[in-house]
Order: structure tokens, then sequence, then C-alpha cells
């Protein structure tokens, strides 16, 4: 027997239905790259994109076909994801950070063939040009290219029907080592976990909520915030360049609520605060993800009365894992303990679930103790199967997907991350995260950014080095820096040395490369 409630398939174009019939006049502002601003609301996102699905049929796109954008953040690259999830196609994000060989890489893996791209990015168009064979259309979002290929366009069309499991999106991961892998999320997943995304512990948003996502559309999907947002009707303030002083002048004029990026980017932000007096009175909640953010960054925007979480995610969890919302006893905490709380990667919402287990044998089953530490685990309908045509799954018979990171669970249910397991260094058995060093070691007031690797030892297999930059102007002494690391770290932990550095290498992404990194101290020796 069926149940008797409606067909209501999860499909994307929902989500942009219901923004242009409830939300229809709230606004999107784009700031290009050229210093112009234009504006347009949800209604009129949904008829371009109703247009830019007409043009694709025109240029022959079928359902399934992939239609990647190469951009950063703006309205018509919002129209395009809508436009190309409406024809039935799917998405594919392009990361113009990542290096040609993995340029050339996805696009010929994912088969594209249609690139929308910034004008900012022709270089990288006339480079790959000759080493993307799939790609038959080339489309600028500038110049007017965009407008005019949709203007002959009524948008009096009907959004491609389907199987909610059919996919809409495709994003790569890096990856530290081999080629990148493709991320194949499907209407169904995407929408769930947009359904999640705008609940109070996560993005909390309501139709008052004006958003000005400094995450680029290309890195995990935005965390999913162009269908989120649409899904809760909020303001979108985008910004084609990250300059702290574009983003604090945007955030101040057009009263931005929420914000969500990359610690980095908070640092650039501090730095213009402070040598500017510029303060962000309408900011009230930031969500930081990606990497870490550090104590004094979270101590910073909760000292100035925002609500910072963490968000914990990948690529291939679509990506919200966790969030570190409000606990229940969160007004009878001090606001040490609360910052305890917020510098942890936070809780799971409803609908992942994550689990650890130990690094030396897979099947053991860690307790959440808030002491043992494991490889992390996760599942849930919008977490990763199968990487895009693999020939196997990348998850076990119960479907855990292994993360790769390396972290404790509280008797809380809060997730606090200590290293990635390929970066975790064993010193005698034991295990050193190399994370806690790092967070200790940019502690210092002399040091700008700190990463630690493990080099080989013939007496304890692995010991850590630490490699530092200094601050500009500032000295510092590799004994310094460790006798300040010895307030907080064991003994044993110490790094063997301290080597400076002008610069440390980081990945497409803005990571620090601890690929490279090894790379470059390969043949280094330590002193037995
Ligand atoms: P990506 O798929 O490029 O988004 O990278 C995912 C990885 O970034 C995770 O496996 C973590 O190692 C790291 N990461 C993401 N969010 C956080 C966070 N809030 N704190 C620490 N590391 C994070």
């Amino acid at each position: 027997m069926l149940g008797a409630m409606q067909d209501w398939d999860l499909r994307v174009t929902r989500i942009i239905d219901h923004a242009a019939r409830e939300h229809p006049n709230r606004e999107i502002v784009s700031r290009w790259a050229d210093g112009s601003e234009t504006r347009t609301n949800w209604a009129e996102v949904r008829h371009d994109a109703l247009k830019m699905t007409q043009a694709l049929r025109k240029l022959g796109v079928q359902p399934g076909d992939r239609i990647a954008t190469l951009a950063m953040n703006h309205s018509r690259h919002l129209v395009s994801w809508y436009g190309a999830v409406g024809v039935g196609g799917v998405l594919h994000t392009i990361n113009p950070r990542l290096f040609d060989d993995q340029l050339e890489y996805i696009a010929n893996h994912a088969e594209d063939q249609v690139l929308l791209y910034d004008a900012a990015f022709q270089p990288i168009i006339d480079r790959m040009k000759p080493r993307w064979t799939t790609i038959r259309h080339y489309i600028c979002f500038d110049n007017g290219q965009f407008e005019d290929w949709i203007a002959p366009e009524d948008g009096n069309a009907e959004w491609v029907t389907g199987d909610e499991r059919d996919p809409c999106m495709l994003c790569y991961t890096s990856g530290t080592t081999g080629n990148p892998k493709g991320v194949l999320y499907e209407h169904r997943s995407t929408m769930l976990h947009a359904m999640t995304s705008i609940q109070p512990a996560l993005f909390d948003f309501d139709a008052r909520s004006v958003m000005l996502p400094v995450v680029p559309m290309f890195h995990a999907a935005s965390w999913g915030l162009p269908w989120g947002g649409a899904a809760a009707g909020i303001k979108f303030v985008f910004s084609a360049v990250n300059d702290p002083a574009v983003l604090c002048e945007l955030m101040n004029r057009e009263k931005v609520t929420h914000s969500a990026g990359v610690p980095t980017v908070w640092l650039a932000t501090f730095q213009h605060m402070d040598a500017t007096g510029v303060t962000l009175p309408h900011l009230r909640q930031a969500i930081i993800g990606g990497s870490a953010a550090p104590r004094f960054m979270l101590e910073r925007l909760m000292k100035a009365g925002v609500n910072v979480a963490h968000a914990w995610g990948m690529t291939e969890t679509s990506p919200i894992g966790t969030t570190g919302a409000r606990t229940w006893d969160w007004d009878d905490l001090s606001f040490e303990q609360q910052v305890d709380i917020k510098v942890m990667q936070g809780r799971t919402p409803f609908g992942v679930e994550i689990r650890c287990v130990s690094l030396d044998d897979p099947t053991q089953e860690l307790p959440r103790d808030g002491q043992s530490s494991g490889a992390l685990q996760v599942r849930g309908p919008w977490v990763i199967k199968r990487y895009f045509k693999a020939e196997s799954d990348a998850t076990d018979a119960e479907q855990w997907f292994d993360t790769g990171d390396v972290a404790i669970i509280h008797p809380d249910g809060n997730l606090q991350l200590t290293d990635r397991t390929k970066d975790v260094i064993k010193s005698g058995g034991e295990w050193i995260s190399s994370v806690e060093l790092e967070n200790a070691a940019m502690s210092h007031p002399a040091v700008a950014e700190a990463a630690a690797i493990g080099i080989y030892h013939p007496r304890w297999d692995e010991r850590p080095i630490l490699i530092v930059v200094k601050k500009a102007g500032a000295e510092v002494s590799g004994e310094e820096i460790k006798a300040h690391l010895t307030k907080t770290v064991a003994k044993w932990w110490l790094p063997d040395a301290v080597e400076f550095v002008a610069e440390i290498p980081h990945g497409g992404t803005g990571k620090v490369s601890k690929k490279d990194l090894r790379e470059q101290f390969r043949d280094y020796k330590l002193a037995e």
C-alpha cells in the first residue's frame, strides 16, 4: 500500500518557482569587477533562467548535458545555476584558481558542452581552449554577451521535469593526491540540503535576511546558498571581487545581516577594519568554514554581537556536515565557555550522521567521550555515495563515507576536528595533531602562518617540523616559538625543528598544500 499524499518531486526548480512567487521583489544586488552595480530580483532571476533554458535548447543542449561556469559571484551566475538545471542539465561550477592541468582534466572528464565565464577569466579561456575537447559553446557573462544571448527568448517555457534522483550539479574536489574527483549532486539531495540549510541552527534565514556570501559559487556549491537563499526568499548581495574595503562598504550600505566565508577573508577584513575604524553594525550571523577559524577570530566577532559559527563540511557532503549552533545551556555559560564551544566544528543537523573509528583499526568505533580521536566518517541523504564515473562506491557496506578528517566527538555531539588523516604525524606509534601545533604557533604574535609536517626519523618513525612565515617586520627565533608552544602542547609534540620561509604553498581553494610542502622538505634530515 502507498500513502495518499501528492506527488511533488524534490526538484530544485521548485525552489526558484517559490522564490519568484512568494518573494518576487526581494532584491539581488551585484557589484561587478569594474565597480558598477546592478539590481535584479527573484522574479527576474526566474524569468531570465527560463530564457536561458530556451537559449540552451537552441544550442542543442539535452537533459543530462553538463553546463559549466567559470565565474565569481553575481546575479548572472545565479541565473545560470537555475537555467542549467532548468533545462535538465548538470551545472558544473569550475574553480578558476585550479592549475591548468586540473582545469584541463575536469572539463574533459565532465564532458562539459557549454561554458559560461567572466571576462576576467578570458586569459584562462584563451590558454585552455585548445586543451578542452568537449566544450562546444563559450558564452561570456560580461560586455552584454550573456544578455544578448538570452534577449531573443521570451521566457515562456517550462522547466524540464524528471526523476528527483536525476543529477543537477557537479563539483570537483581538488584532492591532495591524484586527479580531482567529481561529486554529482542530485535534485533530491540538493533540495533536502537546502531545506536543512535555512534552519536557525544553520544559516538562520528569514525574509528579512540580507546575505553577502563571500564563499565563491565555485567552492563546494557555495555551501548551497543559491538554493537555500532562494528557498527562504532572502536578499543577496554579491561581490565579484573579495577586496575587504569593497565588502565592508557593501555590507554597511546594503545592511547585510548574514555572511559566509573562509577564515582568511575575515583576517583581511579585520585588518581593514583596524586600519580604517570601520565597523559592521548590521551583521548578526557569520558562518565560517572550509578550514578552522582561530579562537581570536571567533572571540572578536562574538564580542561585536555576531552569532558566529563554524560550519564543517566537504564538497562530498554538499557540503553541510555540522555547524556550531548555540547549545541549550548557552545563556548560563561564561563567555570563555561559549568560545570553547565555538572553536569546535559544531553538531550535525537532522539528516547527517557522524562517527569516529580507530585510525589503527577502522572496524572499531570510538566512544563519544571528548577524548578519543579517530577517522571521521559521515552518512546521510546529501553525502556522496560514488564519485562521478567511478566504478565502485566511495562508501562501505553501511554507507559510511571516510572524510579523511581526524576528529573527536564530545558527549554533547560536538565535533572537534584535530587533523587530516594524511597530515597527522605518527611519532613512536602515537599521533601528533599537525593542526594543534599550527594553531598554537599561530597564536604567537610574530607568526603570520605556520604549518607542521612529519619528517622521517629513524627512531620515532616520524617527527614534526614546523614551517613558519613571520609577520612583516617581526623577529622571532625557533627557540622562542618552541617555548611558546610548551604553553599549550605536550612536550613530546614539540617540533624537532622550526624552519622559517618567505611563503607557504597554497592549493586552488586557498588551503595550505601539505603535499607541496612535503615535497619541498623531502630531503630534509633531522638530527637523530
Ligand atoms: P572541500 O571539499 O574543499 O570543502 O574541503 C573539505 C575539507 O575542509 C574538510 O574535510 C576539512 O578538512 C576542511 N574543513 C571544512 N570545514 C572546516 C572547518 N569548519 N574547520 C576545519 N576544517 C574544515
